[in-house]
């Protein structure tokens, strides 16, 4: 049980030696293979401090073409804080990616600022729902290429009042992406909204 067999290449692989991790958790146990394996959608029922983050962040470094500069993957996170946390864990862990480029967009700091470091070819982008709706709107960002979406705490997210915002900015996406849905509990607004936005999920619990 190495990450080694989850499938992850070398490049990602050197990165997790560097940064100590030895066994992968449950839910990169979990999610990895099927992500890396399947194109297809997927709910996790995972805690927070469970190692979600590189449960999808992998994958998607992974699946990602960082030849091209084009956003590729949006990660949609309730806080700024954790918007932060999840960018820079990506840039730790695409370290020997070449020519990876992640861009944070939240509330609160500088819109132009960001949309330089978008506009710098992100692949991925760790967004908050206000910002990144606001930004869409002012044409700074362009997910209409995106291939997938990640709706990190869901359950955080909708208790927050994101749900029009998160409807909103996926709008503007294209319906054949993969979206893989993380929250720690199922009530029923989570269920509604992987109703809506995605399709035949593969269901993960941890
Ligand atoms: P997360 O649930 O993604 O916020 O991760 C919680 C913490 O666990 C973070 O500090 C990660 O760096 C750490 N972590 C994630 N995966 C592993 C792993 N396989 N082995 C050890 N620590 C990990």
């Amino acid at each position: 049980n190495t990450f080694q067999d989850l499938g992850l290449n070398d490049d990602l692989l050197r990165a997790i030696t560097d940064i100590g991790f030895i066994t992968p958790s449950d839910v990169q146990a979990k999610a990895i293979p099927i992500l890396l394996e399947q194109d297809t959608d997927l709910v996790a029922l995972a805690q927070t401090g469970t190692g979600k983050t590189a449960a999808f962040g992998f994958p998607m470094l992974q699946k990602i073409n960082i030849d091209s500069r084009t956003t590729q993957g949006l990660i949609l996170s309730p806080t700024r804080e954790l918007c932060l946390q999840i960018t820079n864990e990506l840039k730790n862990y695409g370290k020997y990616c070449k020519g990876f480029n992640v861009a944070a967009i939240y509330g609160g700091a500088s819109i132009s600022d960001q949309a330089r470091e978008v506009k710098r070819g992100a692949q991925i982008i760790v967004a908050t729902p206000g910002r990144m709706k606001d930004m869409i709107n002012r044409n700074m960002v362009d997910i209409s290429k995106i291939e997938y979406a990640v709706l990190d705490e869901a359950d955080e997210m909708l208790n927050m009042g994101f749900y029009e915002d998160i409807t909103d900015i996926l709008s503007h996406s294209p319906k054949e992406k993969n979206t893989w849905l993380f929250s720690a509990t199922m009530p029923k607004e989570v269920s509604t909204i992987a109703k809506k936005f995605m399709n035949s999920p593969v269901e993960i619990t941890v």
